[in-house]
Order: structure tokens, then sequence, then C-alpha cells
């Protein structure tokens, strides 16, 4: 390398010090990569090398010697009991048995691997006294992170007790990360709202775990799996394979169909190029293959350097990026009247897939990578099934490449674009463009939403074009005669189209608020709207200031919903629907069961032993329904250390409050 010449090793060194360091706080304290993973690896690698050659270099700063980034300062940082270290890397197999070598000198018994799939996710330690989850905190660098346990506490996968023989304490070591399917549909309700959408899985559940709002975690689709554990106190297994099962009897998650015990460094090379190969089928991102020494004895006389475990090594797979070219971009107009900018790229074959469009998401992310159409760029594959572009080769520049510019008008109706101050995507405002109505019917008979099978992209297109449908209530006009005039349509396939359409006419009313495409009213949302309203009529009547004392409900949904419920054109859709004999099911009457059906609760201070969620989730489970302000509807507070002005205004208004004590007692009877 040129460059490598030009300039001292001591500049050099300082350079890559530098940089490295930047990226890894961009990465682990912004979850905002600069460069993607592989570029790092290969600055990082170049380091290696070059502390290889000057031994003198190595400093205690030297990102060599480090693991992660400082936590961040909006969360305490909490002490590790071990310190939590990063992994070596080996990108072939010939550093895979450079490792065995090693391993062999360093501890000769030990003879078996345990393979796991290396997730790429967050690493968290969780602390486990007397069987209860007490904290959880982030990696940070490997000595201290940030005490997320809040938000860990959110995470369904996460228990917050151990059963069975746990031992009397423990720190679970676990990778926090995001499935690819929820992933995705968490990324398009984002592009919808108008708000920035997260490069990959990884980037989003590093976000989400450093939330202040252990609310706004709970919504995101965050998952575990564990991997590793110091036993504090308590009886240690003797291998890595038995931990993993005792972790899991405890009732921790592990990743129980990937582990793979090979006894010999061959076998291991092949399950690698295995796995690289199956990787696709996952519905969770991978960078790699975790080899550690099967035996617990070997791996404490391999030890450790600063930095990494002697005992274990990850081996990288290849990245999925290519370079191709930027030939044009198309602008794709979703349900909300979103613009999404698509590159189309001149085809190149990324990871065994040839590839043709990428996701350019929206213009913040266009103006960051300052791309330009004939720009020469590399694209990667990641969890997405749409790649990212994720750098713009400007060096190979010839001048001749051109902004993309916004459109002014939508592509697909014409009418104007507007792009608010606040939000990152401009949206058609065309109240009959057939691209959002196709959108709007996509998003209204998805498996989340109204579930009706057999209506695809494909055959709503067809429908839209056709004048068949021009809103969701017109689904459930559709007759077998009409349906047979399309293409490719035949007897059967109608006859089970209308049969799909009939059975969603009884979804739960939170599919069908869901379905309706309400801004800000996603799954969850409208999970707890229709806990709270048995109907959509109930809805109508409601006004923003009663919505926002729902738990959960901020001043955005509730001024969304009301707008949404006053349009006299959406009133006219719901009755539409109603005659049309879509009654969703009502699903109080579970709500009416328990010693607190028809209770409103409202929680305020420190409890005793339950947090705020799991007080709530209680009170619901018993048939009450939590909200967040007092008022003279509020059958009782229960009010912990450290009370608000709640409860001054619960004792004006003579609400009875009781402890977390008395709550117990009164759910026993
Ligand atoms: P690492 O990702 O190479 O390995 C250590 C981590 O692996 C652990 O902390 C744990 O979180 C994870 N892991 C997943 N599954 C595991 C399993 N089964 N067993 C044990 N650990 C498992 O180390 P690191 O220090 O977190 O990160 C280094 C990597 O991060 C680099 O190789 C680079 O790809 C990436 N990085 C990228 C940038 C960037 O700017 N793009 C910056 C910094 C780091």
């Amino acid at each position: 390398m040129p460059s490598r010449h030009a300039k001292s090793p001591q500049q050099l060194h300082r350079n890559l010090c530098r940089q490295l360091q930047q990226h890894s706080i961009a990465y682990y304290s912004y979850a905002r990569p600069t460069i993607s993973d592989a570029e790092y690896d290969a600055l990082y690698q170049e380091l290696l090398e070059l502390e290889r050659e000057h031994p003198e270099l190595i400093s205690a700063l030297s990102p060599s010697q480090r693991v992660g980034a400082e936590p961040l300062e909006k969360f305490t940082a909490t002490e590790h009991f071990a310190p939590m270290l990063s992994l070596d890397n080996a990108f072939s197999s010939e550093q895979l048995r450079d490792f065995d070598r090693r391993v062999h000198t360093g501890a000769p018994d030990s003879c078996a691997y345990l393979c796991e799939l290396k997730m790429d996710g967050v690493a968290v330690a969780l602390t486990y006294a007397h069987g209860n989850l007490v904290r959880g905190v982030t990696r940070g660098n490997g000595f201290s992170g940030e005490d997320v346990t809040s938000n860990i506490r959110t995470i369904a996968s996460v228990p917050l007790q151990l059963q069975y023989d746990y031992p009397e304490s423990i720190e679970v070591r676990a990778e926090v990360y995001m499935d690819t399917d929820a992933f995705q549909a968490f990324n398009a309700q984002r592009e919808e709202d108008g708000l920035a959408v997260f490069a990959n899985p990884r980037n989003a559940t590093s976000g989400s775990l450093r939330q202040l709002d252990p609310r706004e975690t709970a919504k995101r689709p965050l998952n575990i799996f564990c991997y590793g554990a110091e036993i504090i106190v308590g009886e240690k297994p003797a291998t890595q394979h038995e931990l993993l099962l005792k972790l899991q009897h405890w009732g921790l998650r592990i990743n129980h169909p990937h582990l793979y015990l090979e006894t010999s460094m061959e076998k291991v090379l092949n399950l690698c190029t295995t796995l690289e190969s199956e990787r696709e089928q996952l519905n969770y991102e991978i960078d790699g293959v975790v080899v550690k020494v099967n035996s617990l004895a070997a791996q404490q006389s391999l030890g450790a350097t600063s930095r990494a475990p002697r005992w274990a090594i990850a081996y990288k797979f290849a990245a999925r990026q290519a370079q191709t070219t930027l030939e044009a971009v198309a602008f794709q107009v979703g349900r909300t009247g979103a613009i999404t900018p698509v590159a189309s790229l001149h085809p190149v074959q990324v990871g065994g897939v040839t590839i043709s469009r990428a996701s350019l998401h929206n213009w913040d992310e266009i103006a960051r990578l300052d791309i330009r159409i004939g720009d020469h760029v590399v694209v990667e594959r990641a969890g997405d099934v749409i790649p990212d572009v994720v750098k713009v080769l400007t060096e190979q520049r010839s001048g001749e490449e051109k902004p993309i510019p916004m459109p002014e008008s939508c592509p697909v109706c014409g009418a104007p674009v507007v792009k608010l101050p606040d939000e990152v995507i401009p949206r058609c405002q065309g109240l009959e463009c057939p691209a959002q109505l196709s959108g709007r019917l996509k998003y209204f008979v998805s498996r989340q939403a109204m579930d009706i099978d057999g209506i695809g992209e494909k055959l709503i297109a067809q429908l839209v074009e056709a004048g068949m449908v021009a809103n969701i209530a017109d689904i459930y006009t559709l007759k077998e005669a009409e349906l047979l005039t399309l293409e490719r349509m035949g007897e059967k396939k109608a006859h089970n189209i209308l049969s799909a359409i009939e059975a969603s006419k009884k979804r739960p009313l939170h599919q069908l608020l869901t379905g309706l495409g309400i801004r800000h009213v996603g799954v969850h949302a409208a999970k707890i709207l229709a806990r709270e309203f048995d109907s959509l009529e109930a809805l109508q009547q409601i006004d923003a200031q009663t919505l926002e004392t729902i738990h959960e409900i901020g001043p955005q949904i509730a001024a969304s919903v009301v707008h949404f419920f006053a349009s006299p054109a959406n009133r006219q859709v719901f009755e539409r629907l109603h005659h049309l004999g879509v009654h969703p099911e009502n699903q109080t009457t579970l709500q009416h069961q328990g010693v607190l059906a028809g209770m409103h609760v409202v929680i305020t201070g420190t409890l005793d032993t339950l947090s705020r969620t799991e007080a709530k989730n209680i009170v619901e489970a018993h048939g009450g329904r939590v909200s967040s302000s007092v008022s003279k509807n509020t059958s009782f507070v229960v009010v912990g250390e450290n009370p608000g002005s709640k409860q001054k205004k619960a004792a004006e208004l003579g609400i009875p409050q009781l402890s977390e004590a008395e709550l117990r007692q009164r759910l026993a009877k």
C-alpha cells in the first residue's frame, strides 16, 4: 500500500488507532456505523499487522488492547463481575488451524470444540441473585457497561425469575437481537411514520436497548440468546455444552438447534462451510461461527489476553458485498403516501443472489451517502430482502454523476408531494392515489390485520386497476362473477378468496384497528385501544384528552386517532364495513373476569418488589385497566415510595390508595 511507505510506522499507527476509535464510538455508542463491518475488520487487521511488525507501538490505548467503547453517560455505568471480552477473529481455515495448534499447545488434553452461531446483536450481562433478575448491563468497555435493567425487563424472552435448581448467584452472558421478519415489520412501520429507519437489525437492537423510556423499548421486537455464564455462587458444570443446557433448564433461552459439538478442527472447518451456506435460511443475522474449547477446565488454563479469551475464536463469514453502479432511482409510494427512493443497480451477484435493487430509505440517507446517479457503489446484503448501499466510491467519479431529485409530484397519480419539516420522508398528497390505495389494501389484508388469505399484491393491483375496489370496505362487496372476469382467476380460486373474506369478518377488534392503518397505530397500540374500547363506534366518541389517560397512549397517537375517526370519509367507510357484516369479535368479555374487572387503576412511585410493567401486567391479568393519570373514574391508586402528584390528586378526589402489599391481598381474594 503506497500510504504505508509514505508515512512513518508511528504516524500510521496513530492514524489507524484514531480511525478505529472514531468508528467504534459511532458503532457501539451511537449505533450509527460510519463504515461497514468488513471495512472495519480490514482496518483492524491492518493495525494488528503493523503491531506485529512494530510491537513497540502497542499501548494500552490501542484498539487491539481494548473492548468495545466507553458506556454512555445517560445510563449508570456498572461493573461486570468478570470482564466481558471481545473475540479474536479468523477469516480463513488457516487461521482456524493456527488457533487449534495454540489450543493444543496450551491445553493438550482438550479435544472437543463447541461451535455456536455468532449472533449479530448486542452483548449484555444479566445478573440473577437467588433466581431473580436484578441487573442487565451492556458490555461497554468490557469492564463496565450501561445499566439497562428496566429495558432488559421488557424483553419477553428474558425470564424475570429462574426455575428449578438455579445457582445462588450468576452472571449470564447473552446477545440481544431482532429477528429478521420482526425487524422488517418494525422498520416498515417507522418508514410509514416518517421516522428514520435502521440500517440493520443490530443497529435497531442497540438503539432500542438504550431508550431512556422502557415503554418505548417494550414496543421494540427484541429477543435474546444466552451463550455463556459466570457462576458466582453455585456448582459449576464441566463443559460449555453442559453449561448451556443448564441455562436452558433454568429457563434461559439458548440457541439449542444450533449447538455443534465437534471432535476435531477438520470437522469444525466443514461445519463452518455448511453454516455459511445455510446462513440465508435463518430468521436472524449471524456474522460467523464461534468456536469454543468445550472443557471449562481447559478454558481456564488457556486464559485470556486483555481483549479476548484464548479458548475461543470467531470464524467470520465473508461479507455479502459487491461493487456496482447506480443506474437510476425509482420512487415507491406507500399506503400513507410516503415516497421511498429505491436504487436501480446494474445487476450484480452478492452472496449467490443477483441484486438489481437496493433501498435508499430516505433523503437523509441520500444526503449522508452523497449518492448520485451514475455513482460506483458498494452494496451489502444484511438481513433485509432488499439490500443496502453502504458506500459510494467517490474516487471513481467521472464528474458526469447527477444528484437525485426530490420528486415534486407523485410518480403514480401526479398529485403534489410535500415534505414536512420534522419528517425525513416526502408524501404524496393525492387523496385518490392508486398506489396509496394498493398499499392500504395490502396492509388491511395482511396477516397482522384482517389476515385475508389469497389476496396478494398482484390481485390487489388487478382489483384497483379494474376499479372494483376503491376503499377497504369494497373488499366485502366482491362477487364471484366479478372476480372471474380477472385474468388467471378460476372458480376454485375465486371461491377460496370469497371464503377468506367472509372469515375475516369476525376477526378480533385489534386486528381490524391495525388494518385501518391509522398513523402511529401499529399492532401494539391497536391492542391497547381494543382493550379499552369495545367497538369502532366507541372510539368515534372519544376525545384526545381521555385517550391520553390510557397507559402507553401518548399525545401523538391520541391526536392521530381522533383525527382519523373525525373524518367523514372514514366514518362512511366504517358504516359500510358494519353494514357489510364486518363485526369484529368482542373480546371485552375476557376482561370482565377477574377481581379487578371493570376497575381503573393508577400506579405511582417505586413499588417494593414490582416494576411498573410487572405491576401493570398483574393488574391487567386480573381484569383491571391501568391509566396514567388520576380522574374521578379511577378505582384506586397503588402507591409506592416517592409518589408524585398523582397521590395528591387521589387524596383530593378521595380515591382509595393501596400499597403493593395491599394490592396483592386484594388479588389473593
Ligand atoms: P465480536 O463481535 O467480534 O465478538 C464478540 C461478541 O460476539 C460478544 O461480545 C458477543 O456479543 C458476540 N457473540 C455472538 N454470539 C456469540 C456466541 N455464541 N458466543 C460468544 N459471543 C457471541 O467482537 P466485538 O468486539 O463486539 O466487535 C468487533 C466487530 O464489530 C468487528 O469485527 C466489526 O465487524 C464490528 N465493528 C464494526 C464497526 C464499524 O464501524 N462498522 C466498529 C466497531 C466494531
